[in-house]
């Protein structure tokens, strides 16, 4: 299971940087997710949450903060929306986006550390 694998790598980075710190715990853990990440929100809060049982984790939380896609259209010249994963074209003139800014994310941003 994709979300499992990714869970479970989230949880050592935040184990290490509590180990760090002299063994704080950890509150919470910010994700920022992009909707072409191929992964999906829900399977990996799910996931988290079997990740967590039985570990110094069990009472973390994930907080997951979508990243919406942005594009650099070429017909624009500028930073675009696009109006969505399977209608993949510049909000503004329509226009075929390739060139993906964000929207790939996975990424542990932020950790909610106890004192
Ligand atoms: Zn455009």
């Amino acid at each position: 299971m994709h979300e499992l694998s990714i869970a479970m790598s989230l949880l050592d980075v935040a184990e290490e940087e509590a180990e760090r710190r002299g063994g704080v715990r950890v509150e919470a853990l910010y994700l920022k997710l992009g909707p072409l990440s191929g992964v999906v929100k829900e399977a990996l809060l799910s996931a988290f949450e079997l990740a967590c049982e039985q570990t110094q984790f069990a009472t973390s939380r994930l907080i997951i903060e979508e990243v919406p896609i942005v594009v650099f259209c070429q017909k624009c010249q500028a930073e675009r929306n696009v109006h969505s994963v399977q209608e993949f074209c510049c909000v503004e003139c329509d226009t075929p986006a390739s060139d993906v800014l964000h929207g790939r994310e996975l990424l542990l941003s932020a950790l909610e550390l106890a004192e």
